[in-house]
């Protein structure tokens, strides 16, 4: 489905690893070469999200309708009862542009994208220096019961079981030094005509 001609940059972490932050810093820093796709998901916006732009918003019953349809590149339940999607079409709305395509995606939506399509795509996991660093982050952000960080840490473990899987590891143990590094890897992706993998 993906054509080879055509690039796709797929970022990935464990949560609260640091990665909307970098994606942001690749967004602005690219800005008309490299372009976010827009997931569609079931969860419901939150205040100050707009539709379109952050997510497609939409229901179960439409998002299964897009899986019946075989519109999703990959799609997951990455949190109970909560769907989220990459459709083929935003990725082709992208490279209509002539722009590569960014892809947030949670690490089996990208294990999965990595499996479809090698060629043509650079796949980058956001590491946190420790996972008690990250629970220091996650308790930081006052959001947490000790059920749900516990939840969570479980989770970025066994999310950190995968890190060898992708392209390149970035350790976030300083944002903006991990923000650098990851926009120079993304630059050289971005200006070879081969794919990482040759
Ligand atoms: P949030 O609900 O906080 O916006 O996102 C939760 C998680 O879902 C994040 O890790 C985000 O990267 C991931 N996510 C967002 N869109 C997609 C998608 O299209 N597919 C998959 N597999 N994960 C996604």
């Amino acid at each position: 489905m993906i054509a080879g001609d055509h690039k796709v940059v797929i970022i990935t972490a464990p949560s609260g690893a640091g990665k909307t932050t970098i994606t942001r810093f690749l967004l602005s820093r690219f800005s008309g070469r490299l372009s976010f796709s827009v997931s569609a998901t079931t969860r419901p916006a939150r205040i100050g999200e707009t539709d379109g732009k952050d997510y497609l918003f939409m229901d179960s019953e439409r998002f299964q309708e897009l899986v019946r349809e075989d519109a999703f590149l990959e799609w997951e339940m990455v949190y109970e009862g909560r769907y989220y999607g990459t459709l083929r079409s935003e990725v082709e709305r992208i490279w209509g542009l002539g722009q590569a395509a960014l892809l947030d995606i949670d690490v089996k939506g990208a294990l999965a994208v990595m499996k479809k399509q090698r060629e043509d795509t650079l796949s980058l996991f956001i590491e946190p220096p420790s996972l008690e660093e990250l629970a220091r982050r996650l308790s930081n952000r006052g959001t947490e019961t000790p059920e749900s960080l516990k939840t969570r840490i479980d989770k970025a473990a066994y999310e950190l079981s995968f890190k060898d899987s992708f392209d390149r590891r970035i350790v976030n143990d300083d944002l903006q030094r991990a923000c650098e590094e990851t926009a120079g890897i993304v630059e050289a992706f971005l200006n070879d005509d081969r794919s990482p993998s040759d």
